[in-house]
C-alpha cells in the first residue's frame, strides 16, 4: 500500500477543490452548497489523521469491520463525521448504527428496520440516504429503478422507512458504472435527480441531499446536482483492492 504524505493530501485536495469550483461555477452553484466525503477505504487512520490536519472532516468508509479500528485509533480528534457509504450486511447492522454519523447506502427495507430498531428508544435518528440502482446493473445495491421501471413497489418500502422514528431520510445516493468517460454517467446521475422530484412529489419532503459523484466522474455528478461527493483517489491516491 503506498501511504501518501502530508504534502501530497494537500496538494490532491487543492485540485479537488478547484475542480469541484470550476464545476460548480460552470452551472451557477453555490461550491459551499456541495459536501465532500473523503473515501478512506483501504487507508490506515494515520492516513486519515493527514487529511483531517488539510481540514477534511467528512470520512467514509465501506466496511464496517475495517471501519471499527480506524475509529478508535482516532477518537482524540474532534468534530469526525463519519458516512457509511457501502453494502450493510443485515448481521452488521448494530455495529454500523452507532459508529457511523450518515449511513448513504441504505438500499432495502431490511436494513432500513435493522438500523431503526437497534436505535429504538434512544433519541437519535440517523441521517440515512435511499440508495438506487439506476444502471440496472445486477452487481449493485439499492432499489432497482432504471429508466422506465415500476415505481410502485420500491415506493411502498420508502413510505415504510420514512415512517421509522430513529431514521431520517434526507436524500437519494447513487454509485454509476465505470464509464469510458465521465459524460457517459450524467444520465446516471440526471436519473438520480429525476428520482428525487418523484420522491418529493410522492412524500412530500425535500430529501434535499444527493450523494453522486466519485474520483472519475465528480465534476458531471455536480453539474447534475450532487450535494455530497464521495472521493476516495483524487486525495488520497490509488488503492491496491
Ligand atoms: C470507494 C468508494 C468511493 C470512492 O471511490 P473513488 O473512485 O476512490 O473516488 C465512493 N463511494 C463508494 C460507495 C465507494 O465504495
Amino acid at each position: 500500500m503506498l501511504i501518501p504524505s502530508a504534502e501530497q493530501i494537500e496538494a490532491n485536495l487543492l485540485r479537488v477543490r478547484e475542480r469541484i469550483e470550476r464545476a460548480a461555477g460552470g452551472v451557477g452553484r453555490d461550491p459551499g452548497s456541495i459536501g465532500l466525503v473523503a473515501v478512506t477505504k483501504g487507508f490506515g487512520p494515520e492516513v486519515i489523521r493527514l487529511g483531517y490536519k488539510t481540514g477534511l472532516h467528512s470520512f467514509g468508509e465501506n466496511r464496517v469491520e475495517e471501519a471499527g479500528p480506524k475509529q478508535a485509533a482516532l477518537v482524540d480528534l474532534p468534530e469526525l463525521v463519519w458516512h457509511m457509504v457501502g453494502h450493510i450486511q443485515s448481521r452488521k447492522a448494530k455495529l454500523v448504527a452507532p459508529a457511523f454519523d450518515w449511513v448513504h447506502s441504505v438500499d432495502r427495507l431490511k436494513i432500513a428496520a435493522s438500523l431503526n430498531r437497534i436505535l429504538e428508544g434512544s433519541d437519535r435518528r440517523l441521517p440515512i440516504l435511499l440508495q438506487f440502482n439506476v444502471s440496472g446493473e445486477p452487481s449493485k445495491s439499492g432499489w432497482m429503478l432504471p429508466p422506465g421501471a415500476e415505481m410502485e413497489p420500491a415506493l411502498a418500502e420508502i413510505a415504510q422507512i420514512l415512517n421509522m422514528p430513529n431514521l431520517e431520510a434526507r436524500g437519494l445516493m447513487t454509485m454509476a458504472p465505470i464509464v469510458p468517460t465521465p459524460e457517459d454517467a450524467r444520465p446516471i446521475f440526471r436519473r438520480l435527480s429525476q428520482l428525487r422530484t418523484v420522491l418529493r412529489e410522492a412524500f412530500s419532503m425535500p430529501f434535499p441531499e444527493l450523494s453522486m459523484g466519485m474520483t472519475d466522474d465528480f465534476e458531471v455528478a455536480i453539474e447534475e446536482g450532487a450535494t455530497l461527493l464521495r472521493i476516495g483517489r483524487a486525495i488520497f491516491g490509488p488503492r491496491h483492492e
